[in-house]
C-alpha cells in the first residue's frame, strides 16, 4: 500500500502530543549538558520544563483539552521565552540559546492559526513578537553592561570548545524544529484544501442535482442542451410523466408514490447510456436527452418503457407496477438556428405527451401522425 505523507491526517490531539513529548526530550537533553558543566540555575529551570511537558502530554489525552489549548500555547510560549533569557544571560549569545525564542515565533503562529479565531490570532502574534523583542532587548542591555552570569557568579569561563558545542546542539535542535513543523504545515494545508475540494464537490452535486430521484435538476440541463447543440451531433429528447401517480399518492401515500418515483428515476438513469442526460423536468416528469439518430433512440426508449413496465414497487406489503407515457422528438424537428432550441423541443415533446396520455397512457409518442 503505497502512503503518501501529503494525505496524512494528524489529529490536532497527536500533534500537541508531539510537540509536548518532543519539548521534553530536548530539555532532557539541555539538562544533561547543564549537569555536565554543573550549571544549577539552568538545571533546576530544565526540571521545571520537563515536569511541564510531561504534564502538558498528559492533558493532551483529556476530552476537553481542545478548550484549553490557547492556555498551553501561551504556556509553552512564556516558558520557551523565559528559558531562552535565562541561557542567554547566563552563558552569552554565542551559545545561540535565543534562537529557540525566535524559531518559536513561527512555531506560534502555526499553533495559534488552528487554536483560535482570527481576532485572537492577531492580537497574541502580536503580543508573542513584541515581548520576544523586549525580551531580545533586554538581554542585550544586560549583556552590554553585565558579563553573563556564568562567569560572574562561578567565576569560570565558557570554552570555546563548549559555546561551540552548545551553538551546534542549538543550531540542530532549531533546524529539526523549523523543519518538522514546515511539513506538518504543509500536510495541514494540504488537508484544508483536499476538505475544500470535497465540500466544493458536494455542493457542486447538490446545486445540480434533484435530492429526492439522485437524476439532474432543470437547472443544471440548459448547459448540457447549449454543449449539444454547439457539438452538432445527432441527439433526441423525451418527456416522461408516470401514470396516475395522483392515484398512488392517494391510495398509498406519499412515502410510497416517493419510492415509486425513485424506481422509476433508477430505471432510466441505469438504461441511459454515459453520455446521456436524465432530469427531473417537475413532480413526476422526467426529460431524457440521449445522443444518437432517431431509430435508435426511439428503440431504447421502448427499452425503458418496457422496463418501467414490467417493474413492481414493494411498498410493505402492498405491490404497485408503474407505467409511463413519453412525448419524443429528435433534434431534426426544431431549427437548429432556433434562438430557444431547448424551449422549442420541451414544447414539442410535451405536446406528445399530453397527446399520449390522451390516446390510453404507456405509450411513446414521436409524431404528429401517431395514434397509439
Ligand atoms: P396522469 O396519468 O395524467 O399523469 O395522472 P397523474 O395522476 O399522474 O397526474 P397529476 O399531474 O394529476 O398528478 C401528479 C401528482 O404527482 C400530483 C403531485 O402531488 C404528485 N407529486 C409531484 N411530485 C411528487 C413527489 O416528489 N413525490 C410524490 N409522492 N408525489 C409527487
Ligand atoms: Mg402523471
Ligand atoms: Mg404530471
Amino acid at each position: 500500500m503505497k502512503i503518501n505523507l501529503l494525505d496524512l491526517e494528524i489529529s490536532s490531539k497527536l500533534k500537541y502530543q508531539m510537540m509536548f513529548f518532543a519539548c521534553a526530550f530536548i530539555h532532557t537533553v539541555f539538562f544533561l549538558v547543564f549537569s555536565f558543566f554543573k550549571i544549577y540555575m539552568l538545571m533546576a529551570f530544565n526540571i521545571f520544563s520537563i515536569t511541564l511537558y510531561i504534564v502538558g502530554a498528559y492533558a493532551c489525552g483529556t476530552d476537553n483539552f481542545e478548550k484549553h489549548a490557547l492556555k498551553w500555547i501561551i504556556l509553552i510560549y512564556v516558558e520557551i521565552t523565559l528559558h531562552a533569557i535565562a541561557c542567554t544571560v547566563h552563558l552569552g549569545y554565542e551559545t545561540y540559546f535565543f534562537l529557540y525564542a525566535m524559531v518559536e515565533l513561527s512555531i506560534s503562529a502555526y499553533m495559534l492559526y488552528f487554536a483560535c479565531d482570527k481576532r485572537i490570532f492577531a492580537r497574541m502574534i502580536l503580543i508573542f513578537v513584541c515581548t520576544s523583542l523586549l525580551a531580545f532587548a533586554g538581554c542585550q542591555i544586560y549583556l552590554s553592561f553585565m558579563p553573563p552570569i556564568f562567569n560572574w557568579y562561578f567565576g569560570r569561563y565558557l570554552t570555546d570548545g563548549m559555546i561551540s558545542l552548545m551553538r551546534l546542539m542549538n543550531i540542530s535542535f532549531c533546524t529539526v524544529i523549523v523543519f518538522v513543523f514546515s511539513v506538518l504545515f504543509v500536510i495541514e494545508i494540504n488537508l484544508l484544501i483536499r476538505k475544500l475540494n470535497e465540500a466544493y464537490d458536494k455542493l457542486s452535486y447538490t446545486a445540480m442535482h434533484d435530492s429526492l430521484t439522485g437524476l439532474y435538476n432543470r437547472h443544471s440541463l440548459r448547459d448540457f442542451f447549449e454543449s449539444l447543440t454547439e457539438s452538432g451531433n445527432e441527439y433526441c429528447v423525451a418527456l416522461g410523466d408516470i401514470d396516475n401517480f395522483k392515484k398512488v399518492n392517494d391510495t398509498y401515500g406519499h412515502d410510497c408514490g416517493d419510492e415509486v418515483l425513485v424506481t422509476v428515476s433508477d430505471i432510466i438513469r441505469e438504461s441511459i447510456a454515459e453520455q446521456d442526460l436524465a432530469c427531473r423536468w417537475g413532480g413526476e416528469e422526467i426529460l431524457i436527452i440521449m445522443r444518437g439518430a432517431r431509430s435508435d433512440c426511439l428503440e431504447r426508449m421502448n427499452g425503458i418503457r418496457s422496463r418501467i413496465n414490467a417493474s413492481i414497487v414493494e411498498s410493505g406489503s402492498t405491490s404497485i407496477s408503474v407505467t409511463m407515457t413519453f412525448g419524443f422528438a429528435d433534434c431534426h424537428e426544431v431549427e437548429n438556428s432556433e434562438k430557444n432550441h431547448m424551449d422549442s423541443i420541451v414544447i414539442l415533446v410535451d405536446r406528445r405527451l399530453y397527446k399520449g396520455k390522451n390516446s390510453g397512457k404507456n405509450v411513446i409518442i414521436s409524431g404528429e401522425t401517431d395514434n397509439a
